[in-house]
Protein backbone atom coordinates (compact mmCIF):
# COMPACT_ATOMS: atom_id res chain seq x y z
CA UNK A 1 0.00 0.00 0.00
CA UNK A 2 3.27 2.38 0.74
CA UNK A 3 4.17 1.58 -2.20
CA UNK A 4 1.08 2.54 -4.22
CA UNK A 5 0.31 5.74 -3.16
CA UNK A 6 4.40 6.56 -3.05
CA UNK A 7 3.57 6.40 -6.60
CA UNK A 8 0.34 8.28 -7.21
CA UNK A 9 -1.27 4.82 -8.43
CA UNK A 10 -0.05 4.57 -11.39
CA UNK A 11 0.35 2.01 -13.70
CA UNK A 12 3.86 0.86 -13.27
CA UNK A 13 3.33 1.55 -9.54
CA UNK A 14 0.47 -1.40 -9.93
CA UNK A 15 3.37 -3.61 -11.61
CA UNK A 16 5.69 -2.89 -8.76
CA UNK A 17 2.94 -3.70 -6.05
CA UNK A 18 2.17 -6.87 -8.07
CA UNK A 19 5.50 -8.27 -7.37
CA UNK A 20 6.11 -7.13 -3.96
CA UNK A 21 2.75 -9.15 -3.12
CA UNK A 22 4.56 -12.01 -5.12
CA UNK A 23 6.67 -12.77 -2.17
CA UNK A 24 3.22 -13.29 -0.35
CA UNK A 25 0.81 -14.76 -2.53
CA UNK A 26 3.44 -16.59 -4.79
CA UNK A 27 3.36 -15.84 -8.86
CA UNK A 28 0.01 -18.54 -9.83
CA UNK A 29 -2.51 -16.70 -8.44
CA UNK A 30 -3.47 -15.25 -11.83
CA UNK A 31 -4.85 -18.66 -12.69
CA UNK A 32 -6.30 -21.64 -11.75
CA UNK A 33 -2.50 -23.62 -11.51
CA UNK A 34 -2.79 -21.97 -7.81
CA UNK A 35 -4.99 -25.16 -7.15
CA UNK A 36 -2.71 -27.66 -9.08
CA UNK A 37 -1.28 -29.38 -5.61
CA UNK A 38 -4.38 -29.93 -3.28
CA UNK A 39 -2.57 -31.68 -0.99
CA UNK A 40 -3.32 -30.51 2.70
CA UNK A 41 -6.08 -28.05 1.24
CA UNK A 42 -9.14 -29.09 3.54
CA UNK A 43 -11.75 -26.47 3.16
CA UNK A 44 -13.53 -26.98 0.06
CA UNK A 45 -15.31 -23.55 -1.68
CA UNK A 46 -18.33 -24.57 -3.38
CA UNK A 47 -20.26 -21.21 -5.33
CA UNK A 48 -23.61 -21.45 -4.98
CA UNK A 49 -26.57 -18.59 -5.26
CA UNK A 50 -29.13 -18.64 -2.58
CA UNK A 51 -32.55 -17.86 -4.61
CA UNK A 52 -35.07 -17.81 -2.33
CA UNK A 53 -38.61 -18.81 -4.27
CA UNK A 54 -40.02 -16.36 -2.84
CA UNK A 55 -39.22 -13.79 0.18
CA UNK A 56 -38.89 -9.93 -0.08
CA UNK A 57 -40.34 -10.52 -4.10
CA UNK A 58 -43.07 -12.70 -5.71
CA UNK A 59 -42.66 -15.36 -8.09
CA UNK A 60 -42.59 -13.50 -11.07
CA UNK A 61 -39.05 -11.71 -10.37
CA UNK A 62 -37.99 -15.22 -8.90
CA UNK A 63 -38.72 -16.56 -12.54
CA UNK A 64 -35.98 -13.50 -13.77
CA UNK A 65 -33.75 -13.94 -11.07
CA UNK A 66 -33.13 -17.46 -11.77
CA UNK A 67 -32.24 -16.44 -15.72
CA UNK A 68 -30.01 -14.04 -14.71
CA UNK A 69 -28.13 -15.63 -11.72
CA UNK A 70 -27.88 -18.61 -13.96
CA UNK A 71 -26.54 -17.87 -17.29
CA UNK A 72 -24.42 -15.55 -14.93
CA UNK A 73 -22.70 -18.48 -13.69
CA UNK A 74 -22.48 -19.97 -17.17
CA UNK A 75 -20.22 -17.21 -18.16
CA UNK A 76 -17.89 -17.56 -14.96
CA UNK A 77 -17.71 -21.09 -15.73
CA UNK A 78 -16.31 -20.22 -18.99
CA UNK A 79 -14.20 -17.61 -17.55
CA UNK A 80 -12.32 -19.66 -14.60
CA UNK A 81 -11.65 -23.01 -15.30
CA UNK A 82 -11.81 -24.43 -11.44
CA UNK A 83 -15.33 -22.64 -11.06
CA UNK A 84 -18.20 -25.11 -9.77
CA UNK A 85 -21.41 -24.16 -9.06
CA UNK A 86 -24.83 -25.86 -7.33
CA UNK A 87 -28.14 -24.77 -7.75
CA UNK A 88 -31.35 -26.58 -6.32
CA UNK A 89 -34.96 -26.29 -6.48
CA UNK A 90 -36.15 -28.89 -9.19
CA UNK A 91 -39.17 -25.81 -9.67
CA UNK A 92 -36.31 -23.38 -10.25
CA UNK A 93 -34.92 -25.05 -13.09
CA UNK A 94 -38.53 -26.11 -14.44
CA UNK A 95 -39.83 -22.32 -14.66
CA UNK A 96 -36.28 -21.53 -16.63
CA UNK A 97 -36.67 -24.70 -18.88
CA UNK A 98 -40.48 -22.51 -19.60
CA UNK A 99 -39.80 -19.45 -19.81
CA UNK A 100 -36.26 -19.35 -21.02
CA UNK A 101 -35.72 -22.27 -22.90
CA UNK A 102 -32.40 -21.13 -24.54
CA UNK A 103 -30.75 -20.45 -20.98
CA UNK A 104 -31.92 -23.58 -20.00
CA UNK A 105 -30.16 -25.60 -22.73
CA UNK A 106 -26.78 -23.69 -21.95
CA UNK A 107 -27.46 -24.35 -18.25
CA UNK A 108 -28.15 -28.15 -19.61
CA UNK A 109 -25.00 -28.22 -21.69
CA UNK A 110 -22.99 -27.21 -17.91
CA UNK A 111 -24.44 -29.68 -15.90
CA UNK A 112 -23.51 -32.25 -18.78
CA UNK A 113 -19.78 -30.74 -18.63
CA UNK A 114 -19.62 -31.56 -15.02
CA UNK A 115 -19.22 -28.21 -13.71
CA UNK A 116 -23.03 -26.56 -12.84
CA UNK A 117 -24.29 -29.00 -10.21
CA UNK A 118 -27.50 -30.19 -9.44
CA UNK A 119 -28.29 -30.17 -6.09
CA UNK A 120 -30.86 -31.01 -2.82
CA UNK A 121 -32.99 -33.75 -4.43
CA UNK A 122 -36.15 -31.36 -3.60
CA UNK A 123 -39.12 -29.74 -5.41
CA UNK A 124 -38.24 -26.61 -3.33
CA UNK A 125 -36.31 -25.93 -0.62
CA UNK A 126 -39.07 -26.36 1.52
CA UNK A 127 -40.08 -25.81 5.56
CA UNK A 128 -39.83 -29.67 7.04
CA UNK A 129 -41.69 -29.00 9.75
CA UNK A 130 -45.45 -28.22 8.85
CA UNK A 131 -46.22 -30.12 5.95
CA UNK A 132 -47.49 -33.46 6.51
CA UNK A 133 -45.15 -36.67 6.19
CA UNK A 134 -47.01 -37.65 2.19
CA UNK A 135 -45.72 -34.05 1.48
CA UNK A 136 -42.01 -34.00 2.25
CA UNK A 137 -41.57 -37.72 0.65
CA UNK A 138 -43.70 -35.43 -2.40
CA UNK A 139 -40.89 -33.25 -2.03
CA UNK A 140 -38.19 -35.46 -2.92
CA UNK A 141 -40.39 -37.83 -5.27
CA UNK A 142 -41.13 -34.50 -7.37
CA UNK A 143 -37.42 -33.24 -7.17
CA UNK A 144 -35.80 -36.63 -8.04
CA UNK A 145 -37.88 -37.32 -10.58
CA UNK A 146 -37.49 -34.10 -12.53
CA UNK A 147 -33.79 -34.56 -12.02
CA UNK A 148 -33.81 -37.84 -13.68
CA UNK A 149 -35.90 -36.64 -16.32
CA UNK A 150 -34.09 -33.50 -17.20
CA UNK A 151 -30.01 -34.15 -16.39
CA UNK A 152 -30.02 -38.40 -16.28
CA UNK A 153 -29.47 -38.01 -12.55
CA UNK A 154 -30.90 -37.88 -9.40
CA UNK A 155 -29.27 -35.73 -6.25
CA UNK A 156 -27.37 -37.59 -3.43
CA UNK A 157 -27.45 -34.77 -0.92
CA UNK A 158 -30.14 -33.11 0.60
CA UNK A 159 -29.23 -29.76 0.34
CA UNK A 160 -31.27 -26.84 3.29
CA UNK A 161 -29.04 -24.15 4.17
CA UNK A 162 -31.99 -22.21 5.35
CA UNK A 163 -35.04 -23.61 6.86
CA UNK A 164 -36.13 -22.69 9.80
CA UNK A 165 -35.74 -26.38 11.81
CA UNK A 166 -34.98 -29.80 10.69
CA UNK A 167 -37.67 -32.54 11.03
CA UNK A 168 -36.35 -35.94 12.86
CA UNK A 169 -37.99 -37.80 9.89
CA UNK A 170 -35.82 -36.08 7.15
CA UNK A 171 -32.41 -38.80 7.69
CA UNK A 172 -35.05 -41.40 7.13
CA UNK A 173 -36.75 -40.02 4.15
CA UNK A 174 -33.83 -38.50 2.20
CA UNK A 175 -32.42 -42.56 2.45
CA UNK A 176 -35.71 -43.28 0.95
CA UNK A 177 -34.94 -40.66 -2.02
CA UNK A 178 -31.78 -41.83 -2.67
CA UNK A 179 -29.71 -39.28 -0.59
CA UNK A 180 -27.22 -40.22 2.17
CA UNK A 181 -25.60 -36.96 3.03
CA UNK A 182 -26.88 -33.67 3.94
CA UNK A 183 -25.86 -30.18 4.73
CA UNK A 184 -27.12 -27.00 6.37
CA UNK A 185 -25.68 -24.11 8.13
CA UNK A 186 -28.88 -22.76 9.82
CA UNK A 187 -28.36 -23.54 13.89
CA UNK A 188 -25.40 -21.41 13.51
CA UNK A 189 -27.91 -18.92 13.58
CA UNK A 190 -29.37 -20.04 16.62
CA UNK A 191 -29.64 -17.45 19.72
CA UNK A 192 -29.85 -19.80 22.74
CA UNK A 193 -27.33 -22.78 22.25
CA UNK A 194 -24.38 -23.56 20.36
CA UNK A 195 -24.87 -26.17 18.27
CA UNK A 196 -21.98 -28.83 19.30
CA UNK A 197 -20.85 -30.31 16.03
CA UNK A 198 -19.47 -29.73 12.45
CA UNK A 199 -19.76 -33.10 10.51
CA UNK A 200 -21.40 -35.92 12.15
CA UNK A 201 -24.00 -38.78 11.51
CA UNK A 202 -27.36 -37.56 11.91
CA UNK A 203 -30.10 -40.49 12.53
CA UNK A 204 -34.21 -40.74 12.26
CA UNK A 205 -36.33 -42.32 15.01
CA UNK A 206 -36.19 -45.62 12.79
CA UNK A 207 -32.74 -45.62 12.52
CA UNK A 208 -31.95 -44.30 9.35
CA UNK A 209 -28.84 -42.57 8.95
CA UNK A 210 -27.16 -39.77 6.71
CA UNK A 211 -24.12 -37.69 6.74
CA UNK A 212 -24.50 -34.35 7.91
CA UNK A 213 -21.97 -30.96 7.45
CA UNK A 214 -22.69 -27.56 8.90
CA UNK A 215 -20.27 -25.35 7.02
CA UNK A 216 -17.82 -23.41 9.78
CA UNK A 217 -18.08 -20.20 8.01
CA UNK A 218 -21.49 -19.98 9.13
CA UNK A 219 -23.20 -18.77 6.40
CA UNK A 220 -24.56 -20.16 2.88
CA UNK A 221 -22.98 -16.50 1.19
CA UNK A 222 -19.81 -16.18 2.03
CA UNK A 223 -17.84 -13.07 0.22
CA UNK A 224 -14.89 -15.27 0.58
CA UNK A 225 -12.79 -12.99 2.12
CA UNK A 226 -9.73 -14.36 4.26
CA UNK A 227 -11.95 -14.39 7.36
CA UNK A 228 -14.38 -16.77 5.79
CA UNK A 229 -11.27 -19.44 5.10
CA UNK A 230 -9.62 -19.27 8.42
CA UNK A 231 -13.44 -19.14 10.28
CA UNK A 232 -13.70 -22.23 8.45
CA UNK A 233 -11.07 -23.85 10.76
CA UNK A 234 -11.23 -21.52 13.64
CA UNK A 235 -14.98 -22.08 13.79
CA UNK A 236 -14.92 -25.75 12.80
CA UNK A 237 -16.44 -27.95 15.77
CA UNK A 238 -15.50 -31.70 14.75
CA UNK A 239 -12.15 -31.00 14.43
CA UNK A 240 -10.47 -33.93 16.64
CA UNK A 241 -12.57 -36.09 13.98
CA UNK A 242 -12.23 -34.49 10.77
CA UNK A 243 -10.64 -30.86 9.52
CA UNK A 244 -12.34 -31.04 6.30
CA UNK A 245 -15.37 -28.26 5.54
CA UNK A 246 -17.25 -26.84 2.97
CA UNK A 247 -17.22 -23.09 1.91
CA UNK A 248 -20.31 -22.11 0.37
CA UNK A 249 -19.56 -19.02 -1.46
CA UNK A 250 -21.53 -16.31 -3.37
CA UNK A 251 -24.37 -13.77 -2.99
CA UNK A 252 -27.56 -15.60 -2.30
CA UNK A 253 -31.05 -15.00 -0.60
CA UNK A 254 -32.07 -12.75 -3.72
CA UNK A 255 -29.46 -14.90 -5.74
CA UNK A 256 -25.73 -13.49 -7.86
CA UNK A 257 -23.73 -15.79 -7.22
CA UNK A 258 -20.68 -16.25 -6.90
CA UNK A 259 -18.85 -12.86 -8.79
CA UNK A 260 -15.22 -13.09 -10.45
CA UNK A 261 -13.71 -10.98 -7.45
CA UNK A 262 -14.78 -14.02 -5.13
CA UNK A 263 -13.20 -16.32 -7.32
CA UNK A 264 -9.86 -14.39 -7.67
CA UNK A 265 -10.28 -13.58 -3.78
CA UNK A 266 -9.95 -17.11 -3.02
CA UNK A 267 -7.05 -17.57 -5.91
CA UNK A 268 -5.12 -14.96 -3.43
CA UNK A 269 -6.19 -16.74 -0.37
CA UNK A 270 -5.33 -20.55 -1.52
CA UNK A 271 -1.35 -18.55 -2.82
CA UNK A 272 -1.07 -17.23 0.61
CA UNK A 273 -1.38 -20.36 2.26
CA UNK A 274 0.60 -22.01 -0.41
CA UNK A 275 3.42 -19.47 0.11
CA UNK A 276 3.56 -18.52 3.77
CA UNK A 277 0.56 -20.36 5.22
CA UNK A 278 -0.78 -19.22 8.65
CA UNK A 279 -4.15 -19.70 6.35
CA UNK A 280 -6.15 -23.04 5.68
CA UNK A 281 -5.55 -24.24 2.26
CA UNK A 282 -8.54 -23.43 0.40
CA UNK A 283 -9.66 -25.33 -2.51
CA UNK A 284 -11.92 -24.60 -5.43
CA UNK A 285 -12.26 -27.08 -8.20
CA UNK A 286 -14.36 -29.82 -6.60
CA UNK A 287 -17.68 -30.73 -6.03
CA UNK A 288 -20.11 -31.38 -2.69
CA UNK A 289 -19.79 -35.04 -3.23
CA UNK A 290 -16.28 -34.90 -3.61
CA UNK A 291 -15.79 -33.36 -0.07
CA UNK A 292 -19.02 -35.94 1.19
CA UNK A 293 -16.83 -38.63 -0.46
CA UNK A 294 -13.80 -37.35 1.24
CA UNK A 295 -15.29 -37.74 4.74
CA UNK A 296 -16.94 -41.41 4.10
CA UNK A 297 -13.44 -42.86 2.92
CA UNK A 298 -11.79 -41.48 6.32
CA UNK A 299 -15.18 -43.18 8.09
CA UNK A 300 -14.46 -45.99 6.29
CA UNK A 301 -10.49 -46.18 7.19
CA UNK A 302 -11.16 -46.12 10.99
CA UNK A 303 -12.70 -42.41 11.59
CA UNK A 304 -15.45 -42.03 14.43
CA UNK A 305 -18.13 -39.20 13.75
CA UNK A 306 -20.54 -38.76 16.83
CA UNK A 307 -24.05 -39.14 16.11
CA UNK A 308 -27.25 -36.83 16.61
CA UNK A 309 -30.67 -38.45 17.48
CA UNK A 310 -33.59 -36.84 16.47
CA UNK A 311 -34.53 -32.83 15.40
CA UNK A 312 -32.37 -30.29 14.50
CA UNK A 313 -33.96 -27.62 16.89
CA UNK A 314 -33.75 -24.10 15.09
CA UNK A 315 -33.72 -21.17 18.03
CA UNK A 316 -34.73 -18.47 16.01
CA UNK A 317 -37.34 -17.12 13.96
CA UNK A 318 -39.83 -17.11 16.26
CA UNK A 319 -43.46 -17.23 15.08
CA UNK A 320 -42.87 -19.27 12.24
CA UNK A 321 -45.75 -22.17 13.49
CA UNK A 322 -48.32 -19.05 13.97
CA UNK A 323 -47.76 -16.61 11.18
CA UNK A 324 -49.95 -16.40 8.46
CA UNK A 325 -52.39 -18.70 9.57
CA UNK A 326 -54.51 -18.63 6.44
CA UNK A 327 -52.04 -20.09 3.80
CA UNK A 328 -50.95 -22.93 6.75
CA UNK A 329 -54.53 -24.09 7.16
CA UNK A 330 -54.86 -23.80 3.01
CA UNK A 331 -51.81 -25.96 3.22
CA UNK A 332 -53.28 -28.72 5.20
CA UNK A 333 -56.90 -28.30 3.56
CA UNK A 334 -54.84 -28.65 0.06
CA UNK A 335 -52.88 -31.92 1.87
CA UNK A 336 -56.24 -33.71 2.36
CA UNK A 337 -57.46 -32.90 -0.93
CA UNK A 338 -55.13 -34.14 -2.64
CA UNK A 339 -55.08 -37.49 -0.30
CA UNK A 340 -58.76 -37.82 -1.33
CA UNK A 341 -58.42 -37.21 -4.84
CA UNK A 342 -55.76 -40.12 -5.01
CA UNK A 343 -57.79 -42.59 -3.29
CA UNK A 344 -60.80 -41.81 -4.85
CA UNK A 345 -58.74 -41.59 -8.38
CA UNK A 346 -57.44 -44.99 -7.78
CA UNK A 347 -60.05 -46.77 -7.27
CA UNK A 348 -62.05 -45.42 -9.82
CA UNK A 349 -59.06 -45.90 -12.39
CA UNK A 350 -59.14 -49.68 -11.11
CA UNK A 351 -62.49 -50.42 -11.42
CA UNK A 352 -63.38 -51.42 -14.58
CA UNK A 353 -60.34 -54.46 -14.64
CA UNK A 354 -61.89 -55.16 -11.10
CA UNK A 355 -65.74 -55.30 -11.46
CA UNK A 356 -66.18 -55.35 -15.07
CA UNK A 357 -67.57 -52.48 -15.41
CA UNK A 358 -66.66 -49.95 -18.78
CA UNK A 359 -66.36 -46.06 -17.25
CA UNK A 360 -63.92 -45.72 -19.25
CA UNK A 361 -62.23 -43.62 -15.99
CA UNK A 362 -58.37 -42.92 -17.13
CA UNK A 363 -56.08 -41.44 -13.50
CA UNK A 364 -55.79 -38.37 -14.03
CA UNK A 365 -52.23 -38.06 -13.57
CA UNK A 366 -51.14 -35.14 -15.20
CA UNK A 367 -53.98 -33.30 -12.88
CA UNK A 368 -52.63 -34.55 -9.90
CA UNK A 369 -49.20 -33.66 -10.51
CA UNK A 370 -49.93 -30.32 -11.35
CA UNK A 371 -51.56 -29.56 -7.90
CA UNK A 372 -48.87 -31.32 -6.45
CA UNK A 373 -46.35 -28.96 -7.70
CA UNK A 374 -48.05 -26.06 -6.76
CA UNK A 375 -48.48 -27.18 -3.14
CA UNK A 376 -45.04 -28.34 -2.54
CA UNK A 377 -44.29 -24.85 -3.91
CA UNK A 378 -46.27 -23.29 -1.12
CA UNK A 379 -44.14 -25.25 1.10
CA UNK A 380 -41.06 -23.28 0.28
CA UNK A 381 -39.27 -22.37 3.45
CA UNK A 382 -40.24 -18.30 3.83
CA UNK A 383 -43.88 -18.86 1.99
CA UNK A 384 -45.04 -21.75 4.43
CA UNK A 385 -43.30 -20.29 7.72
CA UNK A 386 -45.13 -16.75 7.21
CA UNK A 387 -41.84 -14.79 6.30
CA UNK A 388 -42.67 -13.42 3.28
CA UNK A 389 -44.02 -9.92 2.04
CA UNK A 390 -47.67 -9.70 1.78
CA UNK A 391 -47.29 -9.41 -2.31
CA UNK A 392 -46.28 -13.14 -1.67
CA UNK A 393 -49.40 -14.28 -0.24
CA UNK A 394 -51.28 -12.86 -2.65
CA UNK A 395 -49.57 -15.11 -5.07
CA UNK A 396 -50.05 -18.39 -2.93
CA UNK A 397 -53.73 -17.22 -2.51
CA UNK A 398 -54.53 -17.31 -5.82
CA UNK A 399 -52.66 -20.41 -6.43
CA UNK A 400 -54.44 -22.57 -3.67
CA UNK A 401 -57.75 -20.74 -5.57
CA UNK A 402 -56.59 -22.36 -8.51
CA UNK A 403 -55.58 -25.90 -6.64
CA UNK A 404 -59.18 -26.11 -5.09
CA UNK A 405 -60.54 -25.29 -8.40
CA UNK A 406 -59.61 -28.37 -10.02
CA UNK A 407 -59.18 -30.41 -7.08
CA UNK A 408 -63.10 -30.79 -6.40
CA UNK A 409 -63.68 -31.34 -10.32
CA UNK A 410 -61.25 -34.09 -10.27
CA UNK A 411 -63.09 -35.59 -7.18
CA UNK A 412 -66.58 -34.73 -8.74
CA UNK A 413 -64.85 -37.18 -11.92
CA UNK A 414 -63.80 -39.75 -9.74
CA UNK A 415 -67.01 -40.37 -7.44
CA UNK A 416 -69.35 -39.91 -10.67
CA UNK A 417 -66.87 -42.70 -12.03
CA UNK A 418 -67.44 -45.23 -8.61
CA UNK A 419 -71.41 -44.47 -9.02
CA UNK A 420 -72.00 -41.72 -6.45
CA UNK A 421 -73.96 -38.57 -7.33
CA UNK A 422 -74.63 -36.35 -4.27
CA UNK A 423 -77.65 -35.09 -6.14
CA UNK A 424 -79.57 -38.63 -6.10
CA UNK A 425 -80.93 -38.85 -2.36
CA UNK A 426 -83.22 -41.29 -2.63
CA UNK A 427 -82.30 -44.64 -1.73
CA UNK A 428 -79.36 -45.90 1.27
CA UNK A 429 -77.13 -42.82 1.71
CA UNK A 430 -73.51 -44.23 2.50
CA UNK A 431 -70.85 -42.54 4.08
CA UNK A 432 -67.20 -43.10 2.54
CA UNK A 433 -64.38 -42.77 4.77
CA UNK A 434 -60.93 -42.28 2.84
CA UNK A 435 -58.53 -41.91 5.40
CA UNK A 436 -56.79 -45.40 6.74
CA UNK A 437 -58.09 -45.25 9.71
CA UNK A 438 -61.60 -45.03 11.67
CA UNK A 439 -62.91 -41.34 11.49
CA UNK A 440 -65.82 -39.57 13.36
CA UNK A 441 -68.81 -41.60 11.67
CA UNK A 442 -71.57 -38.84 12.15
CA UNK A 443 -73.15 -37.63 8.36
CA UNK A 444 -74.83 -34.58 7.99
CA UNK A 445 -77.23 -35.29 5.20
CA UNK A 446 -80.10 -34.22 3.30
CA UNK A 447 -83.88 -36.41 2.65
CA UNK A 448 -85.58 -36.44 -0.17
CA UNK A 449 -87.40 -33.16 0.29
CA UNK A 450 -84.07 -31.22 0.72
CA UNK A 451 -83.74 -31.10 4.75
CA UNK A 452 -80.82 -31.52 6.76
CA UNK A 453 -80.32 -34.47 8.56
CA UNK A 454 -78.02 -36.40 10.69
CA UNK A 455 -76.70 -39.64 10.33
CA UNK A 456 -74.03 -42.33 11.93
CA UNK A 457 -72.19 -44.71 10.30
CA UNK A 458 -69.36 -47.13 10.78
CA UNK A 459 -66.48 -46.21 11.06
CA UNK A 460 -64.09 -48.60 8.96
CA UNK A 461 -62.38 -47.37 5.86
CA UNK A 462 -64.33 -47.36 2.55
CA UNK A 463 -68.06 -47.51 2.19
CA UNK A 464 -70.31 -47.71 5.67
CA UNK A 465 -74.14 -47.57 5.31
CA UNK A 466 -75.73 -44.27 7.38
CA UNK A 467 -78.39 -44.61 9.69
CA UNK A 468 -80.05 -41.32 10.11
CA UNK A 469 -81.61 -40.25 13.51
CA UNK A 470 -83.82 -37.31 14.47
CA UNK A 471 -81.48 -34.23 16.50
CA UNK A 472 -82.54 -30.90 17.34
CA UNK A 473 -79.36 -28.61 15.66
CA UNK A 474 -77.83 -26.83 18.27
CA UNK A 475 -77.87 -23.46 18.31
CA UNK A 476 -74.58 -22.12 16.70
CA UNK A 477 -75.37 -18.52 18.00
CA UNK A 478 -72.64 -16.39 20.23
CA UNK A 479 -72.63 -12.92 21.09
CA UNK A 480 -69.22 -10.98 22.49
CA UNK A 481 -69.66 -7.70 24.26
CA UNK A 482 -67.11 -5.45 25.61
CA UNK A 483 -67.62 -5.18 29.64
CA UNK A 484 -64.83 -2.94 31.09
CA UNK A 485 -61.80 -2.19 29.66
CA UNK A 486 -60.52 -5.03 27.71
CA UNK A 487 -63.03 -6.99 29.21
CA UNK A 488 -64.81 -9.22 27.03
CA UNK A 489 -67.77 -11.50 28.11
CA UNK A 490 -68.37 -14.27 25.15
CA UNK A 491 -71.74 -16.19 25.17
CA UNK A 492 -73.22 -18.90 23.60
CA UNK A 493 -76.17 -21.31 24.69
CA UNK A 494 -73.69 -23.18 26.99
CA UNK A 495 -71.14 -20.91 28.19
CA UNK A 496 -70.07 -17.60 29.28
CA UNK A 497 -66.33 -16.71 29.40
CA UNK A 498 -65.37 -13.69 30.55
CA UNK A 499 -61.59 -12.64 28.66
CA UNK A 500 -59.38 -10.00 30.30
CA UNK A 501 -56.62 -8.63 28.32
CA UNK A 502 -56.60 -11.86 26.73
CA UNK A 503 -56.82 -14.31 29.37
CA UNK A 504 -59.40 -16.21 29.86
CA UNK A 505 -60.30 -15.08 34.00
CA UNK A 506 -63.60 -17.00 33.99
CA UNK A 507 -65.70 -19.87 32.78
CA UNK A 508 -69.64 -20.81 33.56
CA UNK A 509 -71.43 -23.81 32.36
CA UNK A 510 -74.51 -22.97 32.06
CA UNK A 511 -76.44 -26.53 31.54
CA UNK A 512 -74.01 -28.12 34.70
CA UNK A 513 -74.29 -24.38 36.54
CA UNK A 514 -71.22 -24.16 37.94
CA UNK A 515 -68.64 -22.10 36.71
CA UNK A 516 -64.78 -21.36 37.57
CA UNK A 517 -63.36 -17.66 38.06
CA UNK A 518 -59.54 -16.47 38.67
CA UNK A 519 -59.00 -16.88 42.28
CA UNK A 520 -62.53 -18.29 42.75
CA UNK A 521 -64.08 -21.82 42.23
CA UNK A 522 -67.44 -22.24 42.14
ZN1 LIG B 1 -33.76 -18.76 2.13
Amino acid sequence: MDTFIAGNGTHETIVECRKLAEKYIGNKVNGAEVYDDNDGAIVNAIGNCHIDTCWLWPWAETKRKVARSWLNQCDLLERYPEHRFVASQAQQYKWLETLYPSAFDRVKSKIKEGNFMTIGGSWVEHDTNMPSGESLVRQFLYGQRYYESRFGQRCTTFWLPDTFGYSTQLPQLCRLAGMSRFFTQKLSWNNINNFPHTTFNWVSLDGSQVLCHMAPCETYTAEAHFGDVARSVSQHKSLDQDSTSLLPFGKGDGGGGPTWEHLEKLRRCRGLANKVGNLPKVKVGGSVEDFFAGVEKKVRNGTELVTWYGELYFELHRGTYTTQANNKRNNRYAEAMLHDIEYLATLASIQDSVRGTSTGYKYPKKEIDDIWEDVLLCQFHDCLPGSCIEMCYRDSDDLYAKAFKSGAQLKHDALSALGFDKSDTKGTQVALNTRHRLSPGLASLRDESGARIVGVADRNTGINEIESFDAAPLSATASIREIGHDVFLMSNSQYDVEVTHGTITSLYDKRAKRGYSKGLEG
